[in-house]
């Protein structure tokens, strides 16, 4: 259903964003693939979907390189079709001793970019006619947990961001909308559960298991799978009435 459109994927080299990017290949777009890490990798890993794939090396927190990708992507590909947000850090301390360089980082990659990888689609999208932004934010976009003052503040501000882009498009073909992931067992999770191995003796098992039981009812992790699925739902014209959405996959967490 996607054929000749193409989709930009922050953040896609690892994790969730590597899972929507595989979706979005498997479902016929051309992809542009972003992030650290083994790019060549990703890249053959996607390829074998059949379409045309590139990686971008823009730092998300460096609003030039931003601009810089968006350049390749008119240039390389014709423009972005598909935006999806994805790119993400995560820092866990309490507040008063939340590093202030950290608090910087995670706005500007978590929120701030955003805002630039949107402001520089748009025009395209608009011109061509139709477009899909899809935001992923976090179960920490809707709720709070200790110790997550800037991931919470900038999940927070891409609701935000994204109802007000939803209200600037409501009369295109173009939507904008934010998912919201619980716990998915990726490396920034990892880390998490790494953290929490010395209070369960060095048992990761059972770190992962307790981690889930304090907020995910399921007592299960999502998978970037799925979330491939609901964003390929909201790249679909069943969804062109979706506009603004926080929509949730979080088995169960934010229903509590
Ligand atoms: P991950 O650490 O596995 O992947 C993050 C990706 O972002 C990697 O490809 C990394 O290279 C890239 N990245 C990091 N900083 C970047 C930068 N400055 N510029 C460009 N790329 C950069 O993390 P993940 O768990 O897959 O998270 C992806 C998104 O999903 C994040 O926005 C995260 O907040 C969100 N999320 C994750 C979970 C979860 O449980 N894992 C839950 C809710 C929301």
């Amino acid at each position: 259903i996607l054929k000749g459109k193409t989709a930009l994927v922050t953040g896609s080299t690892s994790g969730i964003g590597l899972g929507i990017a595989h979706t979005l290949a498997a479902a016929g777009a051309n992809l542009i693939l972003n992030g650290f890490g083994d790019a060549d990798a990703a890249i053959s890993d996607v390829k074998r979907h059949g379409g045309k794939v590139a990686h971008h090396p823009a730092d998300v927190a460096d609003p030039e390189q931003i601009a810089a990708m968006s350049d390749y992507a008119q240039r390389e590909f014709g423009g972005i079709d598909i935006l999806v947000n994805n790119a993400g850090i995560q820092h866990v301390a309490p507040v008063e001793e939340f590093p202030a360089e950290r608090w910087d980082a995670i706005l500007s990659i978590n929120l701030s970019s955003v805002f630039h990888t949107t402001r520089l689609a748009l025009p395209g999208m608009r011109k061509r006619g139709w477009g899909r932004i899809v935001n992923i934010a976090s179960v920490h976009g809707l709720v709070g947990s200790a110790q997550k003052s800037a991931y919470v503040a900038a999940k927070h501000g891409v609701i935000g961001l994204t109802k007000v882009v939803a209200l600037e498009t409501a009369t295109t073909a173009i939507t904008c909308n934010a998912i919201c992931p619980g716990w998915v067992l990726t490396p920034l999770v990892q880390k998490q559960i790494d953290s929490r191995t010395s209070q369960t003796q060095g048992n990761v098992a059972q770190a992962r298991q307790e981690l889930l039981a304090e907020k995910q009812p399921s007592l299960d992790f999502v998978t970037p799978e799925q979330l491939g699925e609901l964003v390929l739902f909201l790249c679909s014209q069943a969804a062109n009435q979706v506009r603004g959405a926080a929509w949730n996959m979080d088995g169960g967490w934010t229903a509590q």
